[in-house]
């Protein structure tokens, strides 16, 4: 009988890491998974899980010790408000974790080790109008990203690169285009526009005041992913021999006021957007699919509106949850 292989986790506290442990125990590997917090929505499904601040190397050395791969989330980030305004503190901190986290899965012989890079990466310039071409993998270079999120997952993918070259450390690279999905952060400041305007509209919904505002003029474009196609995708090419970064999300492009009015409809309620000043990122974002379908043989699959409807239902809990909670301390 073959060993079970252990697999660190990093991040498995955050929202893919979560899914990801449930979708790799499936698979019959032990996981250990590794956070400076718990899953908040749900049980973690890891055999192990240990609360590690990967920013220090003594604890990267720790968390890497006797596992065979490493799938590497962890990271300080969030969705555009927190992106755009928190530079300084995303550069140092992420820096951090990947500089030390792979240097650690050297030191400790680990056979493969997967880098979760971003659609972020992306030159500015590419990304000016709603209209945009799909970004395709070799845009990348000459450097331009928007924030300091963007050049650090730039050089952690490079970093990933030397290490393969330079020591054999066997490493994939992933670029997310906007994963979303149920028990991922939806308030607070770190959530991302699916699980924001879900939030809102279920608000709106809940408590009869059928209005929402939305950053911008709401005609800056993106693809959005559903979580279960990411893990799937995640695990695909871990398992492939490619080693170069690899786009993973969907190719159907739709505008911020397209995505509020699908989630409008799901959630039966018609809204008023108001469009205010905030942070917006990029004009317009798509993934290119081509090297996605020709390396894994397999795409994305599960529709937006598919998607949304688990996520919408979810949320919409979540906001009424709180409504009897604040309801109840108010008594
Ligand atoms: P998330 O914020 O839900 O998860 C990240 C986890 O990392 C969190 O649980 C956080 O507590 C943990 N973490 C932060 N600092 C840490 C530290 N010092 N030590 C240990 N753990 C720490 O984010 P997510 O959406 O699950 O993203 C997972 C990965 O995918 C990240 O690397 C992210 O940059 C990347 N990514 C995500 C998206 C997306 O659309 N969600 C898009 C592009 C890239």
């Amino acid at each position: 009988m073959t060993q079970q292989k252990t697999i660190l986790v990093t991040g498995a506290g955050g929202f893919i890491g979560s899914h990801l442990v449930t979708f790799l125990k499936t698979k019959g590997y032990r996981i250990r998974g590794v956070d400076i917090k718990f899953p908040e929505f749900a049980k973690t499904d890891a055999d192990e899980f240990e609360f590690l601040d990967l920013r220090r190397w003594e604890n990267c050395l720790k968390a890497t010790n006797g596992v065979d791969e490493v799938y590497a989330l962890a990271a300080d980030m969030g969705g555009m408000g927190f992106i755009s305004s928190h530079h300084a503190q995303i550069l140092h901190n992420n820096s951090l974790i990947n500089l030390n986290t792979l240097e650690a899965a050297r030191e400790n012989n680990v056979s493969r080790y997967l880098f979760t890079s971003s659609a972020c990466i992306y030159p500015e310039h590419l990304q000016e109008t709603t209209d945009v071409v799909p970004l395709k993998e070799e845009d990348a270079y000459p450097a331009d990203p928007q924030d300091a999120y963007g050049w650090e997952k730039l050089i952690s993918e490079r970093l990933c690169m030397h290490y393969r070259e330079d020591y054999g450390l066997e490493t994939r690279t992933v670029r997310f285009h906007n994963i979303f999905g149920e028990n991922g952060t939806w308030q607070g400041g770190r959530e991302k526009a699916p699980a924001a305007l879900c939030r809102k509209i279920a608000a709106a919904k809940l408590s009869g005041v059928h209005q929402i505002d939305i950053w911008g003029d709401g005609e800056q474009t993106r693809s959005f992913c559903y979580i279960d196609d990411c893990v799937e995708g995640i695990y695909r090419l871990m398992r492939s021999d490619f080693r170069d970064p690899l786009n993973l999300g969907q190719d159907r492009m739709v505008t911020i006021n397209q995505l509020a009015d699908i989630i409008s409809k799901i959630a039966g309620v018609s809204v008023k957007k108001n469009h205010i000043d905030g942070p917006q990122g990029v004009r317009g974002r798509n993934s290119d699919n081509t090297k996605l379908r020709q390396v894994l043989g397999w795409e994305p699959s599960i529709s937006l509106e598919e998607g949304l409807t688990k996520t919408y239902e979810w949320i919409e809990r979540q906001v009424q949850n709180e409504r009897v909670n604040s309801r109840a301390e108010t008594v």
